[in-house]
């Protein structure tokens, strides 16, 4: 079994998932007390969150490529980056490193292909809805287009995320108005919802809505187990 790096913390309430969920995937595939061999540099989110809000890309992929390169240097034999923001800087951080970077839109991308999906919806930070490395690669690699909400959703989900779900809190409420923004995004033509911040599925689960959710936190994992128990 390879050793999976993983850069997280941002927020840790999400890397706590991925910690269960690749363990989780060891155990359901070999079995017995066997479970994920794992490296995790974990972030101060505060650091990150001030580098994000200042618009700094360089000094978050210098301080995200050095995490890697401990990572690679520790025995990673592969590397995820636990969010979806933050792989805003995923090609400096894969160019730092001579081990994979399995990305997260790459894999969810590779799921809603496998699925037929032509056109879904995209929750998550400001970040990821409006800037180019998310929607235009899933658009590029994938020929899938996303459908964001308008400033004003966008603004509330980005909000809800930074001072609730990376917090560790819950809301009915917040849950609810996402609901709301999914019921929306489905009326203007997204056959599947992507949730793409890791700490979204925290809030909306399938038991939630009979609209179709693409968990891009689960899928990220089950990759990363499925990267680490092939026999090459
Ligand atoms: N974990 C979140 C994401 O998947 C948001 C926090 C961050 O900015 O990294 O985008």
């Amino acid at each position: 079994m390879k050793t999976i790096g993983i850069i997280g913390g941002m927020s840790w309430e999400s890397t706590a998932t991925y910690y269960r969920l690749l363990n989780e995937g060891v155990k359901e595939a070999l079995g017995g007390l066997h479970s994920a061999r794992i490296l995790l540099y974990s972030f101060d989110f505060d650091d990150i969150e001030k580098l994000q809000a200042a618009d700094d890309w360089d000094e978050s992929a210098a301080r995200l490529s050095d995490a890697a390169k401990g990572l690679q240097q520790g025995g990673a034999d592969l590397l995820i980056i636990a969010t979806n923001t933050m792989h805003r800087v995923a090609d400096e951080v894969a160019a730092a490193i001579d081990i994979p970077l399995l990305h997260i839109a790459d894999a969810s991308g590779r799921r809603l292909a496998a699925d037929g999906i032509k056109k879904a919806g995209l929750l998550g930070t400001r970040f990821t809805m409006e800037q180019d490395f998310y929607r235009k690669r899933l658009a590029d690699n994938f020929g899938i287009e996303l459908l964001i909400p308008p400033d004003e959703e966008r603004g509330t989900v980005h909000k809800m995320i930074y001072e609730e779900l990376c917090r560790g809190i819950i809301s009915d409420d917040s849950r609810q108005q996402c609901l709301q923004i999914i019921e929306a995004l489905a009326e203007a033509g997204a056959e599947a919802m992507v949730l793409g911040c890791t700490e979204l599925p925290l809030l909306v689960q399938p038991r939630h809505t009979p609209f179709r959710l693409y968990d891009t936190t689960a899928i990220h994992a089950q990759e990363a187990v499925a990267a680490a128990l092939k026999k090459t």
